[in-house]
């Protein structure tokens, strides 16, 4: 392919990016940076933030790899590490200009159970502990054994990380969760940029080829077995590429707009929060080679979304302290209650908006509020009288609701709603600020089913030989709900298994 139409797709990818509202306005122009040389190291701005990623230059590909992993998100870049720790060579196929998938978008933080991060900050938890709260919140319909190799596994996930570089220490709550257990980086960014940036630069030391613009439309099989994919590289080049296992990590389809209401019609029309190449495809092609699904219609919307650019606004932000507020001035829910029910509260209110009413001391706790007001989201007033007039609604009303909540802070009581996190500091320091939500499409539950070898599995609950998946792509661990927090963690610790056990499938071959 020429270098004028690699350099024009790109451009136009990186635009459907911007339009799409997926990542930030910074990252999106950056992506266009991509300088491209037939013969040298492709280089993209993988993520705002990120140092530049050097992607694999096409002509370095081969005809065989050991594994194939399809998807350059969280769960895919883990599982590329495992398998070449295990001594094989993988190769990752991301079909979009740039890695990281949703991963990068993560803002909150991961959870993790019974942390070394949590025990030198005195935080008492247990790996039980985050099992019954996952699984309450997941109205009790999730993948039990899933959901117990998951908590299991979580501390050495946070573990792992930090061995690599990738140092999640500073740790907050979300809705659902009781202990503080949402893990961020240091100075309280966003996640996924810096996952993504850490896992990236990763593949790089250790050598592991990336290659973007690789669209995988079909995983092939011969004698019965996995035997590699077809793909399509800047949307020109067909290859076919075998290898003994593959593995799907292709993330979720709260992009595709047709299969989120073949499922749920009732969403018809609502925004979503995800980057455009969340499509669903690895879906697709695993039931075509036989694999099934579990709890496809179960979609999480999540309850504050930035209508307009269909930006998350991440729930550190209750977790740290925000309130949820009417147009009348008052509060209607439990704002740290799980994501179906507060996005279920302000669905009952007449314009199914809200605002997210915060101080000072939250801005500067969570560092993604700088993102937030560089994209224009964020009302300020000087007194909660000048920002209540900001926001259009009523100033006593607005002033005798944070009253209100301070006493409730102090007395450790929120007699009105019940909410009993988020309460470490009450909203007293001025300047105040707000920013106008509503619910969109944010995380697909449903998925292929697996077992917790990451072996995707047949409608007999039979293992597809060499076949593997982990992360969004995947269905059963969240059940009916996901608490926030829980995907990043899926996505490393499901990732790192998918690694081993795909490498160990392989050697035994
Ligand atoms: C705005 C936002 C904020 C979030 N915040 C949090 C949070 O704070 N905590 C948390 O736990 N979860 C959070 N989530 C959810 C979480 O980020 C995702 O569920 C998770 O990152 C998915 O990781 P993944 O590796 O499975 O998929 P992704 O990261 O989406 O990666 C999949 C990759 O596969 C590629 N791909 C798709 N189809 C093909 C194909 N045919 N061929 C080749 N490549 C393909 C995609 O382009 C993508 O790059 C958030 C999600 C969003 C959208």
């Amino acid at each position: 392919m020429k270098k004028t139409t690699t350099a024009a797709l790109i451009l136009i990818l990186s635009v459907m990016l911007v339009i799409a509202g997926c990542g930030n306005s910074n990252s999106n122009s950056k992506n266009t940076e991509n300088k491209s040389k037939d013969n040298e190291t492709q280089k993209v701005e993988a993520v705002s933030g990120a140092s530049e990623a050097s992607y694999t230059p096409y002509d370095q590909l081969k005809d065989k790899y050991d594994i194939i992993i399809v998807g350059a998100g969280g769960a895919g870049m883990s599982a590329a590490l495992e398998a070449k720790a295990k001594g094989l060579n993988p190769v990752i196929l991301e079909k979009m200009p740039v890695a990281g998938g949703n991963t990068t978008k993560s803002s909150s933080g991961m959870n993790a159970s019974a942390t070394k991060f949590q025990k030198e900050q005195g935080i008492e938890d247990s790996n039980d502990l985050f099992y019954d709260q996952t699984l309450k919140g997941g109205h009790d319909t999730n993948d039990k054994e899933m959901l117990r190799f998951f908590v299991d596994n979580s501390a050495s996930a946070i573990d792992w990380l930090d061995s690599i570089g990738i140092r999640l220490n500073n740790i907050t709550i979300t809705g659902g969760m009781k202990e503080k257990r949402t893990h961020r980086p240091e100075d309280g960014s966003a996640v996924g940029q810096y996952l993504v940036k850490g896992l990236v630069k990763n593949l790089q030391e250790k050598g592991i080829p990336l290659f973007v613009n690789a669209d995988v439309k079909e995983i092939t099989q011969k004698d019965g077995k996995v035997n590699g994919v077809k793909v399509i590289f800047n949307q020109a080049d067909e290859k076919v590429i075998t290898a003994a296992a593959v593995v799907v990590t292709t993330g979720g389809f709260g992009s595709n707009k047709e299969m989120i209401s073949e499922v749920r019609p009732d969403l018809e029309g609502y925004v979503t929060t995800n980057q455009i190449g969340s499509t669903g495809d690895g879906i697709k092609m695993i039931e075509k080679v036989g694999g099934t699904t579990v709890d496809m219609d179960q979609i999480q919307v999540h309850p504050t979304v930035q209508q307009e650019k269909s930006y998350l606004i991440g729930e550190a932000v209750r977790g740290e302290g925000a309130l949820l507020i009417s147009s009348k001035g008052t509060r209607f829910t439990n704002e740290l209650d799980t994501r179906d029910k507060v996005t279920a509260a302000i669905n009952t209110l007449p314009e199914k908006t809200a605002f997210l009413v915060f101080d000072s001391g939250v801005k500067s706790r969570v560092k993604a509020i700088e993102q937030y007001e560089k994209m224009g989201f964020v009302i300020q007033g000087d007194s909660i009288e000048a920002l209540a007039k900001e926001m259009n609604v009523p100033a006593d009303k607005l002033k005798a609701t944070l009253d209100s909540w301070n006493s409730a802070v102090k007395a450790k009581s929120d007699t009105e709603f019940g909410r009993t996190t988020g309460m470490d500091n009450d909203l007293s320091g001025a300047p105040y600020y707000a920013i106008k939500i509503g619910p969109g499409v944010h995380y697909t539950m449903g998925g292929v089913k697996i077992n917790t070898n990451t072996e995707v599995l047949n409608k007999d609950g039979k293992p597809i030989t060499g076949l593997f998946a982990a992360g969004e792509v995947t269905g059963g661990l969240h059940g009916e709900n996901r608490i926030g927090g829980n995907s990043v963690a899926e996505i490393i610790i499901f990732g790192r298994q998918a690694g081993i056990k795909s490498a160990e499938f392989v050697k035994a071959q």
